[in-house]
């Protein structure tokens, strides 16, 4: 089964509209689909229209920025009721912000010297709300000061560097709460991307599995084979769904396409045989 659950679309800092990325999909032999945008539900509707007009098997989803001890976390939601009034009404506070934090960003790259970074970031940016430092590394790219996006993420926008600005995220206990009632199940994104302590992952994922959490995203396009090997380990011995998504964001961009990561390993539990997933 190629099941990619984690990408995104125009709606938050994908590239592709949600409908022109669920037929690349298609195109690229996915068998099972996820939009999980960030802090956004908007793309939903029409993702949903044309997964269902090509009759690609597809399962709602989110990806919530969430502030944990002093490290931002995303957890993915899949199977999320993209009408709940609980989750629509979180998110909206999580994305708030948002366009404040960006102002301060272009106003610590213009001290380094970078000006017109607001405007420059804005010009690739669907939905005002959702602007993120994606787009802000669109910009750098686009003006010749970095030439590749994980560049930018080398040199600005991270702690410590020119544009970052802290910011203060939905709590883990609100995202997973916001997706379990509303139906889905909740997956921590990419864990091996968060520069924590061994330990500190342990006590991250057993707090996520005490609040409840279902899965854990085991393969993505940022995980090696240590990496996938570690947190295949720990759905094992946790009990916990594995996941599997490519982190697509656009064509020109993402390093890997829609679908191609490599299989989940064969003694985990696919997220998508969690109960509360039954298409
Ligand atoms: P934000 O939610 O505004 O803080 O933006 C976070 C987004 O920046 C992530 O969803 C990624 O798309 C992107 N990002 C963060 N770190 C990197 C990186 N090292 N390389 C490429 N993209 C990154
Ligand atoms: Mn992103
Ligand atoms: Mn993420
Ligand atoms: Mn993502």
């Amino acid at each position: 089964m190629n099941a990619d659950l984690h990408s995104h679309s125009c709606f938050s800092d994908g590239a592709l509209t949600p409908s022109d990325l669920i037929l690349r999909a298609q195109e690229k032999g996915v068998d099972l689909f996820a939009l999980t945008d960030h802090d956004t539900l908007g793309g939903l509707a029409l993702a949903i229209e044309t997964a269902s007009d090509i009759r690609l098997p597809f399962l709602t989803g989110v990806e919530i920025s969430v502030s944990w001890q002093d490290t931002t976390l995303h957890i993915v939601g899949l199977g999320i009721d993209h009408k709940s009034q609980q989750l629509i009404d979180g998110l909206k506070k999580t994305r708030q912000g948002r366009i404040e934090r960006a102002k301060k960003i272009a106003e610590s790259l213009a001290s380094a010297g970078i000006t017109g970074a607001f405007d420059g970031a804005m010009q690739f940016v669907s939905d005002p709300q959702s602007i993120s430092r994606t787009h802000f590394a669109r910009f750098l790219v686009e003006t010749g000061v970095c030439d590749s996006t994980s560049s930018v993420f080398n040199r600005y926008l991270v702690r410590g560097r020119p544009g970052y600005v802290p910011m203060q995220w939905a709590s883990l206990e609100e995202a997973i709460t916001w997706i379990t009632q509303s139906g889905g199940v909740a997956v921590i994104a990419h864990p091996g991307r968060y520069k924590i302590l061994p330990k500190t992952m342990s006590a991250l994922l057993r707090e996520f599995q005490r609040l409840g959490g279902g899965g854990i995203e085991v393969v993505t396009s940022s995980h090696g084979d240590d990496q996938v090997r570690r947190f295949a380990h720990w759905c094992k011995i946790s009990g916990l769904y594995a996941s599997r998504g490519s982190d697509f964001h656009a064509p020109q961009e993402s390093h890997v396409e829609l679908g191609a990561v490599p299989d989940l390993p064969h003694h985990v539990k696919p997220v998508w045989e969690h109960p509360r997933l039954q298409l």
